[in-house]
């Protein structure tokens, strides 16, 4: 089989794969290597689809909000809807709570404390004595996944760059100042920059292309969905405890998404939920919230993979040249993509990735090479 040449191939087409080709696409003829049939078949298209703002390590929190501006006016032709819909978190505290929930209202801007009687107003289904307090913040969204997923996709093509799918990288070698990468469809791509994009299959792809391995963690994280007749949760905000044990989230107007908040360590696989965690989320939230389950509609579970530090790792390696990576983006993947893939193609072009430049150091993956090997 012949090899086809690009400026870049990334292997990995969920969010940080396709974030990432849809804005190099423009300088750089990229291709977009996809182990699977579809892209985002992993936890891209698994997630709980929101938009916190104070949520995860400091370098998560401001790519999150470098990443608001793009979701609330994305290019002209990305999408014909809004990528966002408002949807406040609200936090209940129990009582063995109560102080970790002022803790986090002195420490989190845009957090308020609500009354126990507005958030029954909101969430009618409130058990009167599950929390003593709580707060909410308001500036929270749902995202529209599919569509922000597939609008970078349609970039990657718009500028002639493509899309491989079924085509695990299988093999991965640098020979003379090039990337060359096998996949299992038979097709063999040679670039200059090899991004490693794979999510949970990071560390397994770098060892591939012997790379020395950063130490990620791929976690599982569990969803049930529930029909919590006779309420209809369309406009209710989502709600968890302050020791995220459990939320629970609308989905469409008229079912509830509900989790245990799991976060069980396992090899990277096409992971599927635990019968004892699809219990637990619903005994959790009914602890909380009086909905009667009558059944589970649907279940299932994604990988959340984690650096050992819980902040993301995206730079070029210490030692393998044109090696980069952008992975460890744990439960915060799409909510910091739109800001990632523009400071990746920042990167890659030898440009100064402002406004997040000061978030460099946090991120750079050499910060594990000493750990991981
Ligand atoms: C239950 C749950 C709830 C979540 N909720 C949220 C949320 O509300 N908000 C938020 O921002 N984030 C959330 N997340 C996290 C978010 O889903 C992830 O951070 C994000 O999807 C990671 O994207 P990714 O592209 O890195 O990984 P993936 O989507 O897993 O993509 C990696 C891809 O690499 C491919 N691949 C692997 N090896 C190879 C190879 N050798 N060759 C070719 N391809 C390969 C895989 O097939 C896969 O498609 C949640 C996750 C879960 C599981």
């Amino acid at each position: 089989m012949e090899t086809e040449t690009f400026d870049a191939i990334i292997v990995g087409a969920g969010m940080a794969g396709a974030t990432v080709a849809g804005h190099l696409a423009p300088e750089r003829r990229v291709a977009l290597v996809e182990a699977e049939e579809a892209a985002g078949y992993h936890a891209t298209g698994r997630s709980a689809a929101m938009y916190i703002l104070n949520y995860g390590p400091p370098d998560v929190r401001a790519l999150t909000g470098f990443s608001r501006d793009f979701f609330d006016l994305p290019p002209p032709g990305f999408t014909d809807h809004p990528l966002m819909r408002r949807r406040p978190v609200v936090f209940l505290a129990p009582q063995e709570q109560r102080a970790a929930l002022d803790r986090m209202l002195s420490d989190v801007p845009g957090l308020r404390p609500i009354t126990i009687a507005e958030v029954a107003d909101m969430v009618p289904a409130l058990r009167p004595d599950y929390a003593l307090a709580a707060a909410i913040e308001e500036d929270d969204f749902d995202i529209d996944v599919a569509a922000l997923h597939q609008g970078f996709l349609a970039m990657l093509r718009a500028h002639r760059g493509v899309l491989a799918l079924r085509s695990r990288a299988a093999r991965i070698v640098r020979r003379a100042g090039s990337w060359h990468v096998d996949t299992a469809s038979g097709a063999v791509f040679r670039a200059t920059v090899l991004v490693n994009a794979a999510g949970a299959w990071g560390d397994e792809v770098a060892r591939i292309a012997d790379v020395a391995p950063l130490g990620l963690t791929p976690c599982r994280r569990t969803g049930v969905i529930i029909d919590p007749a006779p309420f209809v949760p369309a406009d209710w905000p989502l709600v968890n405890d302050v020791g995220q044990s459990w939320y629970a989230r609308p989905e469409a107007r008229t079912r509830l998404m509900v989790s245990p908040a799991d976060e069980t360590p396992m090899d990277p696989q096409d992971v599927q939920p635990d019968e004892l965690d699809i219990a637990l989320a619903i005994d959790r939230m009914q602890q909380a919230l009086a909905i009667p389950v009558r059944r589970v509609e649907r279940s299932w579970a994604g990988l959340r993979t984690f650096t050992p530090d819980r902040s993301l790792a995206i730079g070029w390696d210490r030692t393998a040249e044109g090696f980069f990576w952008c992975v460890g983006q744990g439960g915060y993947g799409i909510q910091t993509a739109p800001a990632a893939g523009r400071l990746v193609a920042d990167l890659i072009a030898g440009r100064d990735p402002r406004p997040a430049s000061h978030v460099l150091e946090a991120i750079d993956p050499r910060r594990f090479t000493s750990i991981a090997n």
